[in-house]
């Protein structure tokens, strides 16, 4: 058996293991144990994770779904302001028994860890463009200075009024068909 340092995303699952249609329900909230992510944005290091999860017992080992909710920050990818979001992430993972087929996640002998699981997740629902603003203008070519500056980070465009100018430019494809 491999030597296990308890970690923070652990969670106890020894009524579970090996008795298949078991299943319980955790809520933990871990300050995330390192900066998570590498892009324009990331979850700082000590940012709190609050993760719900339901763990089921199944027969090949134990499936645990639930939510992430966490904030990341870091820089608009535009006018490089700083910004700080919420991001929600919803997950489904099969921790294995491991003597059964090698698996990205194994159930370890009495607990499972969310860890890598939750980190990675999270770290895939950043957004690899993000903006300040949904029409973020972006810095001035000549001064490099940002172009709006009115507008906090409680004021959002909406992206439909974008769209909504658009749809008179779309054809009615049922119109034209049916014309002989
Ligand atoms: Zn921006």
């Amino acid at each position: 058996m491999r030597k296990h340092r308890p970690g923070p995303f652990d969670i106890p699952a020894r009524d579970l293991v090996h008795h298949p249609g078991e299943m319980r329900e955790f809520t933990l909230e871990v300050p995330a144990p390192e900066k998570w992510g590498e892009g324009l944005v990331s979850i700082p290091e000590g940012s709190p994770v609050r993760v719900e999860v339901r763990l089921e017992s199944v027969h090949e080992g134990i499936l645990a779904s639930g939510r992430i909710e966490t904030d990341y920050s870091g820089v608009c990818g535009r006018c490089l302001t700083d910004i700080a979001e919420p991001v929600e992430v919803e997950f489904q993972e099969l921790f294995a028994y491991p003597e059964r087929e090698a698996s990205d996640f194994e159930v370890q002998d009495d607990h499972v860890d969310l860890e890598t699981l939750v980190r990675d997740a999270t770290v895939l629902a950043l957004p690899f463009q993000p903006v300040c603003q949904p029409d973020c203008p972006g810095l001035d070519p000549a001064t490099g200075e940002r172009l709006t500056a009115s507008t906090g980070s409680g004021q959002r465009v909406p992206l439909d009024s974008r769209w909504a100018a658009l749809e008179q430019f779309t054809p009615d494809h049922d119109e034209d068909s049916s014309r002989a």
